[in-house]
């Protein structure tokens, strides 16, 4: 039997987890990266996903684009916002979906999103060697239908079955366990790279039910990275009277080193920024941790109002709060656990890697499903409420937000008119007394009515909410027996033959194209590890033992060979041995050239 993967589809970065017994457990690649980049660019040879795409956001800025689960389920009007913020220009293919540009290309986010499950589905499939059809994925707790639905969308353009979305503070409770308690409330705070969401989740008997979600779109890891940038920027230019604002590679690399020294100063007090910029020149910066702190603590205090507010809207006080989650890679700061501790009085959960958790507990939620779990009952709970239209544009609420799926309701209606032969059902989803506030889901004709007086009629409405928590909703007159009903598909968002025909699409990229792809990159890397360990061994042969120099050589070859064969995963499984069994060589190299002086240099500059 296949495993069902449990999918993190995050606006910076993806993962896919499964369970390994007992225990979820993350999915790594060949060099032992779990996370995935949510950067997908492209190139006359096809696509390219994740950490090389990353690599590619500003040297190709026209046809490389990342954050796309902001465009999620949206059309233009959705994204008014979102659209400040893009880089790349953004059209409607149709009323409420969104087209991103990418050069010759035009793509809905639900299909870029496919390419990014496409690649966590590869990398399942390689490490547990069977293919992998079915997965649950998880959402933020305030995506509403469409998003909901465009994320499903994209699971079955990527050749997924997506058997359960999940909320993403739910999972995290789940890798936590906290479903095993009887009762209680979770406040789950997660600062990823782009958004900051805090939920307030309570717990009954293994049903989490959503009380409360607020954040802030725009606040994350990246914020923090502009503000060292900054910094960096002004420094060289001080110091070296270069302005390197224009000059993307500049940029991107010194984007890439302030994002690596800001993650050691999680971990270290202090920490040393070393950019290389042009003609062998250096820019070195000792930087403590303190420094970092001051330098972004007012936006880490932006968090603070967004959980208050979160606290008042569920009618609680920090004290009410049983347990508190730690969610995004970066509340892996000090500050940030501090900031959490001092809004909710308690030490934070973080004993599971916070860039991980929600990854793990999709695996948890996929076990479930599995029947691989037993002892425990999960429901899902319905994220905004259900209604119709009524007179004077009012909703009436059939299914209230967080009931329980599956679920249902029925409800009766009448006419307003004397004589009327038809009624209008118009669905909506949301919170407001008014549809006009709320989200058109769909709408559909009751015909053929007897004629009577206004009043006489009696319509039967039924809402059904399927395990799937796919919506069906059924009129019937109750006098003559007629019905109408529909599967409810939200109106914004991709039509049925729009999947099929982009699922057909997507087999341009078919696997072959991929492979070929692979192989032409894994042999240019193989080209220059290869010419990079012929040069250190000249430089510092003698400065290693024989038989790791004989070792080496070993490996020289037997990478060699590979390059020559066709196996993409050879070649990189044998990049990987030749990398570890040159380390000494480049430590060694690395001593003798700081003792010579030449300290500011990098080891391929060397002559
Ligand atoms: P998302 O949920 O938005 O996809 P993640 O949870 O993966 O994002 O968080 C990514 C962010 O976490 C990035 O801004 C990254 O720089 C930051 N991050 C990762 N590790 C650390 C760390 N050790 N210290 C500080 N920030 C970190
Ligand atoms: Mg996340």
């Amino acid at each position: 039997m296949s495993k069902i993967v449990g999918i993190d589809l995050g606006t910076t970065n993806s993962l896919v987890a499964y369970m390994d017994g007992k225990e979820p457990k993350v999915i790594a690649d060949l060099e032992g990266r779990t996370l995935v980049p949510s950067v997908i660019s492209v190139d006359d040879q096809g696509w390219i996903v994740g950490e090389r795409a990353k690599q590619r956001l500003l040297t190709h800025p026209k046809t490389t684009v990342y954050s796309v689960k902001r465009l999620m389920g949206k059309g233009l009007v959705d994204a008014q916002e979102e659209r400040k913020y893009f880089p790349v220009s953004l059209s409607e293919k149709q009323p409420g979906v969104i087209q991103i540009e990418l050069g010759q290309y035009r793509l809905t986010p639900p299909e870029l999103s496919a390419l990014i499950l496409k690649e966590v589905k590869q990398r399942a499939e390689e490490f547990l060697g069977s293919t992998v059809t079915q997965a649950v994925v998880t959402v933020p707790a305030y995506f509403n239908d469409s998003q909901r639905q465009a994320t499903k969308d994209a699971g079955r353009i990527a050749g997924l079955d997506v058997l359960r979305i999940v909320n993403e503070p739910t999972a995290a409770c789940l890798a936590y366990g906290l479903q095993k308690k009887k009762q209680g409330v979770i406040a789950v705070y997660d600062l990823g790279g782009g958004t900051f969401d805090i939920s307030i989740l309570k717990v009954t008997k293994g049903i989490f039910e959503v009380l409360a979600t607020n954040g802030n779109t725009q606040l994350g890891g990246d914020d923090l990275d502009q503000r060292l940038m900054e910094l960096v920027l002004r420094d060289i230019q001080q110091e070296f009277g270069q302005d390197l604002r224009k000059h993307v590679e500049s940029i991107q690399q010194i984007r890439l080193e302030v994002e690596k020294a800001k993650r050691r100063l999680s971990d270290e007090d202090v920490t040393e920024l070393v950019i290389p910029i042009e003609q062998g020149m250096v820019y070195r910066r000792p930087m403590k941790r303190v420094e970092l702190e001051s330098l972004v603590k007012d936006l880490i205090d932006l968090t603070i109002g967004p959980c208050r507010q979160a606290l008042e809207d569920a009618h609680l006080s920090p004290k009410d709060v049983d347990e508190v989650v730690l969610v995004g890679g970066s509340t892996r700061m000090p500050l940030v656990r501090r900031t959490v501790e001092e809004i909710f009085h308690q030490t934070p959960h973080c004993e599971i890697n916070p860039d991980e958790v929600v990854a793990l507990g999709a695996a948890v939620q996929a076990d479930i499903l599995a029947g691989g779990i037993q002892d425990m009952l999960l429901l899902d709970v319905t994220p905004l409420s259900l209604g119709i239209e009524t007179m004077g544009g009012g909703m009436s609420v059939l299914i209230p937000r967080n009931s329980t799926v599956p679920t249902g309701a029925k409800e009766l209606f009448t006419t307003f008119v004397d004589g009327q032969r038809s009624v209008d059902i118009h669905v909506f989803q949301g919170e407001r007394e008014l549809v006009k506030d709320n989200r058109s889901l769909a709408r559909f004709q009751l015909k053929e009515l007897d004629p009577l007086p206004a009043g006489m009629p009696r319509i039967e409405v039924n809402f059904t909410i399927d395990a799937n928590g796919i919506l069906h909703v059924g009129a019937k007159d109750l006098r003559s027996g007629r019905e109408q009903s529909v599967e409810v598909k939200p109106s914004y968002g991709l039509s049925d033959d729009d999947v099929t025909r982009m699922i057909q699409e997507s087999f341009k990229f078919a696997k072959s194209d991929m492979d070929a792809r692979q192989l032409i990159e894994a042999r240019n890397e193989a080209a220059t590890i290869l010419r990079h360990t012929e040069r250190a061994l000249n430089q510092g042969g003698q400065l290693i033992e024989p038989d790791e120099r004989d070792r080496i050589g070993d490996r020289m070859t037997a990478l060699k060979t590979a390059a020559e064969g066709d196996d993409h995963r050879l070649i990189r499984e044998r990049i990987v041995q030749l990398d570890k069994a040159t380390v000494r060589l480049a430590e060694s190299l690395m001593e003798s050239t700081l003792q010579s002086g030449l300290k500011d240099k990098k080891l391929s500059e060397l002559p």
